[in-house]
């Protein structure tokens, strides 16, 4: 982490898990942790249908709602879909965009995932972009290659100030929900990669400037070693971030 240059960032991914009571209850639950974190924003992304009651449930907390997908159009005949002004009136602040999930079983290409990231900004809100290769690529050591290719055009054509709202999640594919989590000094060096990227493109002062989260089986118990890496802001959490208590022990973790 490196406090000085941009901020520490601790977002949980819900996936579809929780319903809006459950998810009311949860925020309540968390709000001592996120109280106690000066340091680092706390960021819940949640199903669409409990943006509303965890919007009001976090209100004067220090904990930000997000969502998991969103639709690159701003209206329009597409039928089950949710636009970014959508969740921006719900008071949505992140959204995350191209997670693996949605890579794999939605078949979203980095041209979608690059007009939703645009679609998100035009809202006003902060895209979670996600990148991370698969099993066969690291194992082909082929992964720096495959994520500078995803962190380019899924940046592409955005201007050095759109850049800097842009949080990125490097996600290697094969330790989400496994259990198997990058070592800190893999992930430290994809996450290193990844700024240099941006530097390459918009400049350093863009690079230093942007919050690169890790994720993939982030824990209570591995969070310090991975958040203690220079280019390591935070972490994108699934699994943990459905316990409160485990949740809350990161956000300590990311706030020392
Ligand atoms: C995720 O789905 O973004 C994720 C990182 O999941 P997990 O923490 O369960 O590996």
């Amino acid at each position: 982490m490196n406090r000085r240059y941009r901020k520490t960032v601790i977002a949980g991914n819900w996936k579809m898990n929780k319903t809006a009571p459950e998810a009311r209850e949860f925020v309540e639950k968390l709000r001592p942790a996120a109280a106690k974190a000066k340091w680092c924003e706390t960021v819940l992304c949640v199903p669409f249908t409990d943006i509303q009651t965890c919007v009001k449930a976090a209100k004067s907390a220090r904990i930000f709602i997000g969502a998991q997908n969103v639709h690159e159009a701003k209206s329009g005949a597409f039928t089950g879909e949710i636009s970014a002004e959508m969740l921006d009136v719900l008071g949505a602040k992140y959204v995350i965009i191209g997670h693996s999930e949605r890579r794999q079983y939605f078949s979203e290409t980095d041209d979608t995932i690059n007009a939703k990231v645009r679609a998100a900004l035009g809202a006003g809100m902060h895209p979670i972009l996600c990148v991370g290769e698969s099993r066969v690529q690291r194992d082909l050591s082929v992964q720096e290659d495959f994520v500078r290719m995803q962190v380019k055009s899924d940046l592409s054509g955005l201007t050095p100030s759109e850049v800097r709202k842009v949080v990125i999640a490097y996600e290697p594919i094969w330790a989400i929900g496994t259990g198997q989590t990058a070592s800190a000094d893999d992930a430290q060096e994809i996450c290193r990669m990844i700024r240099e990227t941006i530097r390459k493109m918009h400049g350093a002062r863009c690079a230093r400037a942007v919050s690169i989260l890790y994720g993939g089986s982030m824990n209570e118990k591995n969070a310090s070693e991975l958040l203690s890496k220079p280019d390591i802001d935070g972490g994108l959490i699934g699994g943990a971030s459905l316990d409160v208590k485990k949740f809350s022990a990161i956000i300590d973790a990311a706030n020392q």
